[in-house]
């Protein structure tokens, strides 16, 4: 098993990517904090992993949330290994793609949880002799588009670089810290536009495999990068897009 022995917080595992990275994490031998704003969903995802899933409400955007979450990780299953920061929201279904408060939302949520995630799993990680981050950015933090709220794109971009920054600051530590650019998957909860049949057929012209992602294709590539077997690669940003940042 690929992560026997690991203990993990991933957040917005409650669905889509987060709860199939969940799943896999388990089948490979993780135990798994699933935070998440939906108690409901989340509840279900972690009594679904039995012994090895552990629910915690989390606000991505409140400090006091993540120290909650970290403290109870530590309670619960006596250590830190891996963090995966995936809670999001998309930007898809603004109306008004200049509205200064989607801005702000977009940018809490996305960046600054993210941010605060990093922020709180580092002292558990150094106390744990290293461990493993893996930050849910997008090809959307590469590249611009036409029909979604910059702050999306703002946001992931910042997801980006703050990912190489934190690779770079805690290497010493052996702490590794990478991101993760899905392409073309399952709309999010939030999804507006990008959700809708017409626009994603148009969109699969800039895939050159011609179809969106699965849910797993992104969690195969987290789950490498969280794992032992990715030891000496930190800093790192693997596209998983059927090739849309190649052409
Ligand atoms: P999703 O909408 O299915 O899941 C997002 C989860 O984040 C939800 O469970 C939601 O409750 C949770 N969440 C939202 N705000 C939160 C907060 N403040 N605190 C805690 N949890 C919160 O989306 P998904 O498709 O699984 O996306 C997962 C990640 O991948 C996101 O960061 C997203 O931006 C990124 N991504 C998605 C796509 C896509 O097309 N689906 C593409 C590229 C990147």
């Amino acid at each position: 098993m690929r992560l026997a022995g690991k203990v993990a917080i991933i957040s917005g595992a409650a669905s889509g990517m987060g709860a199939a990275t969940a799943r896999m994490f388990a089948r490979e031998g993780a135990k798994v904090v699933i935070g998440d704003l939906l108690e409901h969903e989340g509840k279900q995802a972690a009594d679904s992993l039995g012994s090895q899933g552990h629910f915690v409400k989390l606000d991505v955007t409140d400090e006091a949330s993540w120290e909650a979450a970290i403290a109870e990780t530590m309670k619960h299953f006596g250590k830190l290994d891996i963090l995966v920061n995936n809670a999001g929201v998309s930007g898809s279904a603004e109306q008004d793609l200049y509205s200064t408060a989607a801005w702000n939302r977009i940018m809490n949520i996305n960046s600054t949880g993210t941010f605060l995630g990093i922020k709180h799993a580092l002292p558990a990680m150094q106390a744990n002799g290293g461990g493993s981050i893996v930050n849910l950015s997008s090809v959307a933090g590469i590249a611009g588009s036409d029909n979604i709220h910059m702050a999306y794109h703002g946001s992931k971009a910042a997801v980006r670089l703050m990912t190489k920054s934190a690779a770079v600051q805690n290497a010493r530590h052996k702490i590794r810290v990478n991101s993760i650019h899905p392409g073309m998957m399952p709309a999010m909860r939030t999804s507006g536009r990008t959700a809708d049949p017409a626009t994603r057929a148009e969109r699969l012209r800039t895939v050159p495999m011609r179809r969106p992602g699965e849910v797993d294709e992104v969690a195969y590539a987290i789950l490498f990068l969280a794992s032992d077997e990715a030891s000496y690669i930190t800093g790192a940003e693997l596209h998983v897009d059927g090739g849309a940042m190649a052409l």
